[in-house]
């Protein structure tokens, strides 16, 4: 049997996540790891109790969607809201990170980013990961990793 790399397994948590998504402009996952343990998790969304996106259409200004929580932003808040140190830690998210994201990661002490999906990578965004030494690495989904049909059938018992 082939064990799932812990790459593949938190990037595979993340896109989970981001079928949580409520904005329907982009689905987005994250999770936080430090020591190869999940401490937080967030997908792109509403602020809790809110009115979704998908219920109510985006709330567009300039082009951006000013409702939406990022899944990187809400993935640290949830670390603010219970008092979870991320210094140190690494973030595994399905899209490179926005610049507003990439910059409340650095200040957070993310040392690792691991993307699936280039997305709109700002320059700037790069630049400010490399003077900060935060490591960008693309993990890219491999679909196949993730067969529940080896764990759904019940054992056979044999006699
Ligand atoms: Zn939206
Ligand atoms: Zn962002």
């Amino acid at each position: 049997m082939d064990r799932i790399s812990w790459d593949q397994y938190f990037m595979a948590q993340s896109h989970l996540l981001a079928l949580r998504s409520t904005c329907t402009r982009l689905t987005v996952g994250a999770t936080i790891v430090r020591d190869k343990r999940i401490i937080a998790g967030g997908y792109n969304g509403s602020i809790a109790g809110g009115e979704h996106c998908t219920d109510h259409g985006c709330y567009v200004i300039d082009h951006h969607c000013v409702r939406t929580i990022h899944a990187e932003m809400n993935a640290l808040l949830q670390c603010a809201k219970f008092g979870v140190p991320t210094d140190g830690a690494e973030i595994y998210v399905t899209h490179f990170p926005c610049l507003q994201c990439s910059k409340a990661l650095i200040q957070a002490g993310i040392k690792t980013v691991y993307f699936a999906t280039d997305y709109k990578n700002h320059p700037y965004a790069v630049e400010l990961f490399q003077r900060a030494n935060v490591k960008t690495e693309k993990v890219e989904l491999k679909e196949t990793v993730i067969d529940f049909s080896k764990i759904a059938s019940p054992p056979t018992l044999t006699q």
